[in-house]
């Protein structure tokens, strides 16, 4: 497994100075970067769908399959014994990673989206009832919207949203009304904004929800891969988050939870991997974390992601911030200067991550996306799996920039030159 090229003192996971962090050096760790898509060089901007894997990732995923593939937790051989250990070191990983929490407060899933699933299905509809209240906000994506919607619907709950002020950032003025009755059961809201880029007071809200007695959950899908998280000091009883957006392979989520919530709660999923002692007439649970990983897990995308947080490790994620604010300040600054593009969201990058959503007017964002993909460019357009939000911003889509540890000051050039070709080109002004 190669190291990134750009390296730093092993362990030094915070603190690292952005002046160590060479995104032109390390762009060679990503095969993908160095192909040309319609005959430019690729400028991949649409991270918050989904990041590049770089060299060492995508080695730890064919090296499983050639030298370790077995299935985990079962077999009394060597490979099989390989297979748990990488497995289960990768949980080590994790826990160690949020903060150093327990292993048994890990739960591997398919990626974000099934985590809150997991928590809306054994949580949610166990302990919500006719009258409770679920607070969202009106900046989440459908992955923690839709699940509570289904849930309310299952049990009569009724769902209210922190409303989000013309800036972008949620409107914490009315939060205390909206906890002031009691009846708010679980407070349910996204780390940052995928549309809105939007960096949320999550600890300051957490801690509001916790004290007039509701259970938390926070979705980091967009927060995890782009700063240093620490979980037990945001103090949430659930937090969410995908490996796929952040170096790793997809189809792998990780679910933290606090250990009584996880302790008291049905499994998600029932078969094999999950059991104690089954008869022909019940079952009986295994611990935590295994007691919620029904069936043969994604083992290798698994082993893979511990490639994905060292690459990670080596270039600290404190630079990984100060590199992605100092382009999305560059974006934001560019993009003010063209009368014509209107940007959603925080204009201050200081609580503004690097997902950049905007409107070039007189071009519909399809169209833009396509023009810029002739000339190279990737970016995202639509409604972001958001589409209350979009609708609240009276749009019916977007375009969407979102920056990773290999965009470079080029890349964000090359983005505002194309936009300014694209606007030439649709309305010939
Ligand atoms: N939450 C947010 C804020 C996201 O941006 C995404 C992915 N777009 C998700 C949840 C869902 O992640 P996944 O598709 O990996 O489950």
């Amino acid at each position: 497994m190669s190291a990134p090229n750009t390296v730093v003192a092993k362990d030094k996971m915070r603190g690292t100075p952005a002046s160590g962090f060479d995104p032109e050096t390390l762009r060679a760790d990503f095969p993908i970067l160095s192909r040309k898509v319609n005959g430019h060089p690729l400028v991949y901007l649409d991270n918050a769908a989904t990041t590049q894997k770089p060299q060492a990732v995508i080695d730890a995923l064919s090296g499983y399959y050639s030298t370790h593939n077995a299935n985990v937790h079962r077999g009394i051989h060597t490979l099989a014994e390989e297979a748990t250990a990488a497995y289960e070191a990768t949980r080590d990983e994790v826990a160690r990673w949020v903060g150093g929490v327990k292993r048994e407060q890990i739960v591997f899933t398919r990626g974000a989206t099934e985590s809150i699933n997991l928590v809306a299905s054994s949580w949610g509809e166990k302990n919500l009832h006719k009258g409770d209240g679920i607070l969202l906000t009106q900046m989440e994506h459908h992955a923690n919207l839709v699940p509570w919607l289904q849930v309310a619907r299952k049990t009569g709950a009724e769902i209210a949203y922190i409303p989000i002020t013309p800036e972008g950032l949620l409107d914490l003025g009315v939060l205390d009304s909206l906890l002031a009755d009691g009846r708010v059961r679980l407070v349910a809201l996204t780390h940052v904004s995928n549309v809105l880029g939007t960096v949320n007071p999550v600890a300051e809200i957490v801690g509001k929800a916790r004290k007039h007695g509701a259970v938390t959950l926070v979705d980091g899908a967009q927060a995890v891969p782009h700063q240093d998280v620490d979980i037990p000091e945001i103090g949430a009883d659930f937090y969410v988050f995908s490996a796929h957006k952040m170096l790793g392979p997809t189809g792998v989520g990780v679910l933290y939870g606090r250990e009584r919530l996880l302790d008291e709660m049905e499994p998600y999923q029932t078969g094999g991997e999950m059991i104690r002692l089954v008869t022909y007439e019940e079952a009986t649970w295994d611990d935590l974390p295994h007691k919620f990983e029904a069936g043969t897990p994604n083992i290798a995308g698994v082993a893979a992601f511990a490639a994905a947080l060292r690459y990670l490790r080596a270039l600290g994620m404190d630079a990984v911030r100060a590199h992605e604010r100092k382009l999305t300040a560059k974006l934001l600054a560019e993009l003010d200067t063209l009368p014509w593009v209107t940007v959603f969201g925080p204009k201050n990058p200081d609580v503004h991550a690097g997902v950049v959503s905007f409107e070039v007017e007189g071009v519909h964002p399809h169209d833009l996306a396509q023009f810029l993909d002739s000339v190279g460019v990737a970016i995202r357009a639509g409604h972001h799996c958001a589409q209350p939000l979009t609708r609240l911003l009276g749009r019916t889509a977007t375009a969407r920039a979102s920056i990773y540890i290999y965009n470079t000051t080029e890349d964000i050039e090359r983005l505002v030159e194309a936009v300014q070709q694209a606007k030439q080109y649709f309305s010939g002004s």
